[in-house]
């Protein structure tokens, strides 16, 4: 039976769901192993064994989060040869896909990004071109390495839980020799809203918000929602980057999306067409995000969206 390895970096308190998803793939390919990094919190590793990984590999050096992602690309190395994997599996964050990229490097191993589903066989269905084509990919090197895009499966555990054995991986001296190293770090203050990626309900805002994100935040806090905008909103820098949905930034599965102001281009709706709902409010009644609306509204955001928040406040009080 194959053994893939997923590479879980710094979960913090509890497993994401991207990690779950990944724990998920790797059961209906073969035997998990996980190559974790960070601290390991009990309920980290009780998700781990509910989920079915046979083995968690850790390195010897505490020290990977001091440098860029050179050093967990040694480490994963080291724990492809240590553990005999075939497959390994790593989320399709950007940082993810650079350790891949360094990995199937240091392995001479075949490297498939953007992965929205994997065959028992290990052949990778990809969605190409803003999610006009969905391709198949498989390599032909003995060791693959998937980088797979969140929401592309429904976590699930294992029908039997594991008592998972504990590996301790010597990651290289030279490893941290020559990598770039961090000086310093700021923390990302908290917004108290859930995460994009994994969201229930996400509010996003385009160029009709004009510079003000006022409306879209009020909506999304009286649903509990995350923040979403398109790339027209934070390339004009009207909120970070990390809320870009779309083709160049995060592809989002929620059970409701709000577009206001979003006129739909190919490359939004590649990131937020698999919603279960979505309601977009324009003004323009031929813009193109109506062609994948279940609800739309023909307004002005500025007046539709903070009658929506009221009526929400009033019925949730
Ligand atoms: C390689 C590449 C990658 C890209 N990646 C992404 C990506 O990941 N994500 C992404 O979003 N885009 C991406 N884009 C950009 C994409 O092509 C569009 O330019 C972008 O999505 C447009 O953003 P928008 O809909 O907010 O702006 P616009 O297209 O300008 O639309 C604004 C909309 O707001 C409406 N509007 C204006 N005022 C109001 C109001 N008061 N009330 C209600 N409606 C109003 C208008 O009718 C219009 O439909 C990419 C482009 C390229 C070339």
């Amino acid at each position: 039976m194959a053994r893939v390895l997923i590479f879980i970096d710094n979960p913090g308190p509890a497993l994401k769901k991207p990690s779950l998803e990944l724990l998920t793939i790797a059961r209906s390919l073969g035997e998990p192993a996980v190559a974790f990094n960070g601290e390991l919190k009990d309920d980290v590793a009780a998700a781990l064994a509910a989920y079915g990984a046979q083995a968690v590999y850790r390195p010897s050096a505490a020290d990977l989060d001091d440098y860029l992602v050179g050093p967990k690309a040694s480490y994963l190395a080291a724990a492809v040869q240590m553990s005999g994997a075939t497959i390994v599996l790593i989320e399709n964050s950007t940082e993810g896909k650079e350790t891949a990229a360094r990995l199937g490097i240091k392995l001479g191993a075949g490297v498939i990004t953007d992965v929205v589903a994997v065959d028992p066989d290990g052949t990778a269905h990809k969605s190409v071109l803003a999610g006009s084509y969905t391709t198949t990919a498989k390599a032909t090197t003995p060791v693959s390495v998937l980088t797979v895009k969140s929401n592309s499966v429904t976590p699930e555990p294992a029908v039997t839980g594991t008592a998972p054995e504990a590996v301790t991986v010597e990651v290289p001296e030279t490893a941290t020799a020559s990598s770039a190293k961090i000086t310093e770090r700021s923390e990302k203050p908290a917004s108290g809203r859930p995460d994009l990626a994994d969201a229930r309900i996400v509010v996003a805002g385009g160029r009709g918000v004009d510079g003000n994100f006022g409306p879209v935040e009020d909506l999304a806090d009286a649903l509990g929602a995350a923040i979403g905008a398109s790339r027209a909103a934070t390339d004009a820098g009207w909120i970070g980057h990390d809320a870009q949905v779309g083709q160049t930034g995060k592809t989002v599965s929620p059970q409701l999306y709000i577009s206001a102001g979003i006129s739909g281009a190919i490359q939004q709706k590649s990131g937020m067409q698999t919603a279960k709902v979505i309601v977009a409010v324009n003004k323009d009644a031929e813009s193109p995000v109506f062609e994948i609306a279940d609800f739309g509204i023909v307004g002005d955001l500025f007046k539709v969206l903070p009658q929506a928040t009221e009526e929400i406040k009033k019925r949730r009080d």
